[in-house]
């Protein structure tokens, strides 16, 4: 049998995310600063060549067997294409998460290159908010790269909602509509002490069973059973589509978790909330061997943490913010 990616709690690890830059042409209040985002240097960014050796190995050795590219923003990287390309190669379910302003660009040649899905994050629907939760005036782009993800034939297109108490959770049962309308799949997220201005707290945080009791005062919701994504799902009733949340501050998933991430600089994480990271860029460019990489992933992940620990007094937030990690 292949080996695995094998945590000591027992979690096998199949599903890895690739940020590909820590660039982006957005400024989302609960992610970026406004300004004095110090950029990683171009030699410091993995190159394509190394991220397909990186997938190699996950994929060839341990049966990764789903990828995702995030960022920063995927669709500023140059040539992104290429790389989509290549990994599709090696046999992946691979999604990217995206801004979605660049989509109407390239939706059809990521389509054609093999991507298999795409999560847009849009927060709001109303224009003067979205502007002041991204700090661009984009919302009919990004609407528009909505419609290019459907037209190039992603299927399903997922929106990503982060939902802050006070601040778009009005926007809830709106979003719901617009999702069974588009046909798109609509996944709250609750907010995460991951944002670079450090404006997080629990306050803020709109709950998985607030956005449910919202939802239930509109629709009948049945629910999906769990798989290892970190979403809990629900059908409506009458058919008409699905909806989500990613619940990880009030109800963390960490038990079933099989994520693994690796940052734009090569830097390999086994959880979105570690506090420490293994440096697999510094074994890519010093000659190491497959099998000395690859070790080096299996003892990161062999000592991942039973969770994250936020709520609780001794939870130590990531020296990266979220647009650094990738999400
Ligand atoms: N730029 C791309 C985008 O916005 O989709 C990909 C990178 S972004 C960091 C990945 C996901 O993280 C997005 O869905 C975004 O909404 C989410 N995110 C960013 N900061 C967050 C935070 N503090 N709490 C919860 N989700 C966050
Ligand atoms: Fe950029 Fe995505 Fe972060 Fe917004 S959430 S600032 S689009 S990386």
């Amino acid at each position: 049998m292949a080996r695995q990616l094998i945590d000591g709690f027992g979690r096998v690890h199949r599903d890895l995310r690739i940020s590909v830059t820590d660039r982006c042409n957005f400024r989302c209040q609960y992610c970026m600063p406004e300004e004095g985002m110090q950029w990683t240097p171009r030699s410091e960014i993995l190159t394509f060549e190394e991220i397909e050796r990186i997938a190699r190995i996950m994929v060839e050795r341990y049966g990764v067997d789903g990828i995702r590219l995030t960022g920063g923003e995927p669709l500023v990287r140059a040539r992104l294409p290429l790389l989509v390309e290549k990994l599709a190669d090696l046999g992946v379910d691979l999604a990217m998460t995206t801004n979605g302003v660049s989509l109407p660009l390239v939706a059809e040649e990521l389509k054609k290159a093999g991507l298999r899905r795409v999560n847009i994050s849009l927060d709001s629907l109303q224009r003067d908010r979205f502007l002041e939760l991204t700090r661009r005036d984009d919302l009919d782009r990004v609407l528009e790269g909505v419609d290019a993800a459907l037209a190039a034939g992603f299927d399903p297109v997922k929106v990503n909602v982060v939902v802050m108490k006070g601040i778009n959770d009005d926007e809830v049962l709106d979003f719901a509509e617009w999702g069974r309308e588009k046909g798109v799949i609509v996944r709250f997220i609750e907010f995460m002490p991951l944002d670079a201005d450090h404006i997080w707290n629990n306050s803020l945080v709109f709950t998985q069973a607030e956005i449910l009791e919202t939802l239930q005062s509109a629709y009948d919701l049945e629910s999906v059973a769990r798989t290892s994504a970190p979403a809990t799902r629900w059908r409506y009733a009458d058919g008409e589509g699905e909806i989500g949340v990613v619940a990880t501050v009030s109800e963390s998933f960490c038990d079933t978790c099989d994520r693994v991430r690796i940052t734009a600089d090569g830097q390999f994480r086994s959880c979105l909330f570690a506090t420490d990271e293994t440096d697999v860029r510094a074994l890519l460019r010093n000659g190491s061997s497959d099998d000395v990489v690859a070790e080096a992933l299996e003892f990161t992940v062999a000592a991942k943490w039973a969770g994250h620990q936020i709520n609780q007094v001794h939870f130590i937030r990531p020296r990266r913010s979220m647009s650094e990690i990738g999400g």
